[in-house]
């Protein structure tokens, strides 16, 4: 059974989408093109997951090309791990489903300006994955885009906009400039002439000015009621190797800047992205259209951002997590990020199922964790190999079985699947179950085993439970009971009906295991409500850490696979685990119980 299906719910609709239809109808474009922008400062998030979906589904549903772009602006902040996760994170989301949509550039090829018509064009990168023929015979190594791949591109245009008057070099401080932009006063500065004003940007990217001293700036509106328009920023000096580009610059673009420019330069047609960017969108279109481009411009469309109950979504907090060690680290399956949420053992496939429900609208909202939990088990429920696991075990002897006798009975992989197939699991005198299922004094309804009450083990027999062993302490130590011999499967008896079924494991061969048995990491729904601090509502319980015995089959678990502990949860191998078949030490996650316990608990309170 494979893990990753290119199964995909059926395409959604939503504003963005009939946009884009409405454009594919007109021909407006000769393909569309999207593209999915990360700053390359932390690892991504499931908020990001949904911008992934959108983007990579558009150009998966429309024919079209998706780029994948580090948005690498701000050396200070940004790191080589985190492009590489990222790559890795886009890779997992989209493999098997929309990985041909991605556009790639060929590695080490250096853009060089052209003309169109007499104008300046700019190289437009060679994008490949519109096949995977054309992958598998491209020899080149592929990477995805960099805006640091445009930085002389981007340098000229700044040029061009200072050769227009529409740019200028500014030498207010920081604090003056916020100051003044905020009074929506002119810059002494900003009636410089072209002339002066393209030497002191020359000689700020030679490096003759310190870090701060200088910026340039667009020439838009001083007091326009959007503060983006109030001649923002373009440029700073700033002394930090980057990632991509180590010393070579000194002077970097600010984000406004260089993104609708790499747009442009990669041919985006849609530009999308969060609602908090549709104020950024006048200066967007005004750069573009300042620049005198020969190609179509691209234009951006805003959606509502993901915001997750029991979650927070911002890198920069989930940094300080982290950091702090409050979790161990950025893939930790308790963390919404999309490595964490990998190891816990969601699949690709639920995360774009989840990304496909919640839908895109302009109205921001918190979503229920809960629509997410949805989606992790409908799809586990699917794909999972059912197996028997005991969490917390007592043991129990079946004094009326012989000792030293062991059956094979026959158990469904995946009621399901008819596909998956059936197993042995073996049978014999002593067994585990789960101290749950057990209650000296039972409470009312209690259909599980009590003294002198009977229970079906799943796969087996019918068992009476005759007498309770305790150690001096008074502790529960062993439960002796009696099977009725004729109640398995084709037996005389098979048909009684006993109100409860539980799971149990053959003493003598189960396997032991680690089980990480995770929760929410938040207790509360807002875990910024009211300005509170989120590391003050961490919950105390979302990692519980118990020795398993599970049934032996799972000694062959595979970390591609998933697993339902029947009655339990779902399950699969952490990569903490220890395959080597001489010394297998494994290691298991609960990526979520069965059944929604926070709602029982919410419906209690
Ligand atoms: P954060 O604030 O969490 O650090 P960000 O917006 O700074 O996120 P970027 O790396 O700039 O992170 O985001 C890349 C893309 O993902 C952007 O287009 C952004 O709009 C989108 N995005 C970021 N967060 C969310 C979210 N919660 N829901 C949907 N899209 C998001
Ligand atoms: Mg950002």
């Amino acid at each position: 059974m494979s893990l990753e299906t290119k199964e995909t719910p059926p395409a959604p609709s939503d504003f963005i989408r009939d946009i884009v239809a409405k454009h594919v109808a007109e021909n407006k474009y000769p393909r569309i093109h999207t593209r999915f922008p990360p700053e390359p400062n932390g690892y991504l998030h499931i908020g990001h997951a949904k911008s992934i979906c959108l983007n990579f589904g558009i150009a998966h549903e429309f024919g079209g090309i998706c780029n994948l772009r580090m948005d690498d602006t701000n050396p200070t902040k940004e790191d080589i791990e985190y492009v590489e996760s990222i790559q890795a994170d886009v890779n997992w989301l989209i493999g098997g489903w929309a990985e041909v949509r991605l556009g790639l550039k060929q590695h080490s090829k250096v853009p060089e300006a052209k003309t169109v018509d007499g104008k300046p064009d700019f190289f437009m990168p060679p994008v490949f994955g519109t096949s995977e023929e054309e992958r598998k015979n491209s020899a080149v190594k592929l990477e995805p885009f960099y805006a640091s791949d445009y930085f002389d591109q981007i340098y000229e245009f700044a040029v061009a906009l200072i050769n227009k008057g529409k740019a200028f070099v500014c030498d207010l401080t920081p604090e003056q400039t916020d100051e003044y932009r905020r009074n929506g006063k002119a810059s002494p500065f900003r009636d410089r002439t072209v002339a002066e004003n393209l030497d002191l940007f020359t000689r700020m990217k030679a490096g003759e000015f310190p870090d701060g001293g200088r910026v340039l700036r667009a020439k838009i509106i001083v007091d326009s009621p959007n503060i983006w328009l109030r001649d923002p920023l373009l440029y700073r000096i700033k002394r930090a190797d980057h990632h991509q580009t180590g010393s070579q610059w000194c002077i970097y673009p600010m984000y406004d800047f260089a993104h609708c420019l790499s747009d442009y330069i990669e041919g985006i047609t849609h530009s999308i992205c969060t609602l908090e960017f549709e104020v950024h969108r006048p200066l967007y279109d005004w750069i573009l259209e300042n620049l005198d481009l020969p190609r179509a411009l691209p234009h951006q469309y805003e959606f509502a951002r993901l915001s997750l109950g029991y979650t927070i979504m911002s890198k920069r907090k989930l940094m300080q997590l982290v950091e702090e060690k409050l979790v161990t680290g950025w893939d930790d399956p308790r963390m919404p990020t999309i490595s964490g949420i990998r190891r816990r053992g969601v699949t690709a496939q639920a995360l774009r199922n989840f990304a496909y429900n919640i839908g895109i609208t302009k109205y921001n909202g918190i979503t229920d964790v809960s629509v997410l939990e949805h989606a992790m088990r409908d799809d586990l429920n699917k794909r999972s190999l059912r197996r028997l696991g005991v969490l917390r075990p007592i043991k129990v002897v079946i004094t009326n079985y012989p000792e030293g006798q062991v059956e094979e009975l026959d158990a469904v992989n995946n009621p399901e699947d008819e596909h998956a197939g059936k197993r042995k699991i073996p049978f014999s005198r002593e067994l585990y179950i789960e101290q749950d299922d057990f209650k000296e004094v039972p409470p009312p309804k209690f259909f599980r085993l009590k003294p002198g009450g009977e229970v079906r083990l799943k796969y087996a027999y019918i068992i009476k439970c005759e007498e309770v062993i305790k150690d001096a302490a008074g502790n529960l130590t062993e439960l002796r009971c009696t099977a009725d011999l004729d109640s398995k499967s084709g037996g005389a008896t098979a048909a009684r009906k006993v109100k409860g079924t539980i799971h149990w494991v053959s003493a003598a061969h189960a396997i032991d295991a680690e089980v990480r048995l995770y929760d929410r990491l938040f207790t509360e729904a807002e875990p910024e409500k009211d300005g509170r601090d989120f590391k003050s509502v961490l919950n105390p319980h979302s990692l519980e850490v118990v020795t398993a015995k599970l049934e032996p089959s799972l000694k062959e678990a595979k970390p591609e696979l998933r697993y339902q502990f029947e009655r339990i949860g779902y399950f699969t191998l952490d990569k903490d685990s220890q395959l080597s078949t001489l010394n297998s030490q494994l290691v298991f996650n609960r990526t979520i119980t069965l059944k929604d316990t926070w709602a029982k608990e919410a419906q209690k309170g």
